[in-house]
Formats: structure tokens, sequence, C-alpha cells
């Protein structure tokens, strides 16, 4: 809560015609003069005094500040980090609906793995087209995770066509033809 009414402003020729307007009469450059706090310019650095809405304690802070940080939350805060902590968890219920960032994360993460391929799917898109998977359900991500698989009983050409169709779906980016890996798509093809 912003306690002072008044601050004392000093005269320059950049905001002159501001207060000029609001109805102060200039005296000269670098003097003090009283102005009501309403008409002060909004990213004005002259130090106010607030008292904290969390702690109740007086502060001083620039008003520009005051201003800025009561774009989310209508609230004035303290330095202290309790009161730092208990307004950063309004901003994020605000912004995000959550509380704490981290609740945040595990939710992205969640519909991410809602989103993508299923492991059991990529297990029998494999299977389907005669190649073993070597890697675990652990090493599998994302779409973009690296995965391994091992090439079985299909002539070279074959597999090439095979393995490049699923690249496509699933973008295997490491791959094991017999003794060869093959870092990419575009090794595999000069295999
Ligand atoms: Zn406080």
């Amino acid at each position: 809560m912003l306690i002072s009414k008044t601050a004392m402003i000093r005269w320059n020729g950049f905001t002159r015609k501001w207060y000029e307007e609001k109805g102060y009469k200039w005296t000269k450059v670098n003097e003090l003069f009283e102005c009501k706090i309403e008409d002060v310019q909004i990213n004005s650095t002259v130090k106010v005094e607030a008292k904290c809405d969390y702690c109740g304690e007086i502060f001083y802070p620039e008003y520009r500040r005051l201003l800025n940080a009561r774009e989310l939350i209508n609230k004035d805060c303290c330095s202290n980090r309790l009161c730092m902590g208990l307004k950063s968890k309004e901003v994020n219920l605000q912004i995000y609906g959550v509380e704490y960032y981290t609740q945040l994360e595990s939710f992205r993460e969640r519909s991410r793995k809602m989103q993508q391929t299923p492991f059991e799917k990529v297990l029998q898109d494999f299977k389907d087209k005669n190649l073993i998977l070597l890697s675990k359900e652990s090493d599998y991500q994302n779409d973009r995770s690296r995965l391994f698989l091992f090439v079985l009983y299909i002539k070279m050409l074959e597999s090439k066509k095979l393995i490049m169709q699923i690249l496509k779906r699933i973008k295997v980016v490491v791959i094991m033809v017999k003794e060869n890996y093959v870092r990419n798509p575009v090794d595999l093809m000069e295999v």
C-alpha cells in the first residue's frame, strides 16, 4: 500500500512541461517541489513510502518500481524473502493457475507424455518391421529421444527403406545396423 501522499520532485528540462501542465509553478533546474503522488510521472525514480501488503513493514521503493510490481497482482511487497515468496505464488497462480513453477513443469511433462507416441506402439512398429528395439522404455523420453535398434533378417536394400519409414515417424537418430552404428538417415543411405 502506498503511504506517501506527495513526493519531492526536482525540476528539470525533460519533465518541466508535464508538471507545468499539472499546475505546478516552475522555479529553476534542480530545485525541489512537492508534488501530489497522483501527478508524479509513472516512470519516476523518486523514492516513496509504502507498506508491505504481506508483512506490514514500511519500505521505500522507487515509484516506478512500485507501479511495475503491481502489474499482475495489485499488491505491494517489501524485499523480505518470505513476502516475495508469497507474492510470487500469487503471480504464478494468476499466470499459470498453479502456485509453484515446478508444478507447472510436471504438468507440462504429463501432457507431453500424453501427446507422444506410446512406447508400446513404438515397440510394435519396430516388431512389425522385423526390427528389434534395444532401448529401454526409460530411454524413450520424447519423440526426439535417441533410440537404438537392431536390424534382423532383412536384406540391406529393404532395410534402408524400412528404416527410413520408421525414422520419419519416430525420428530415431541412432541406429545400429549389424555391426555398424549409423548416426543419421544420411549416413544410413550410404551404408
Ligand atoms: Zn513484507
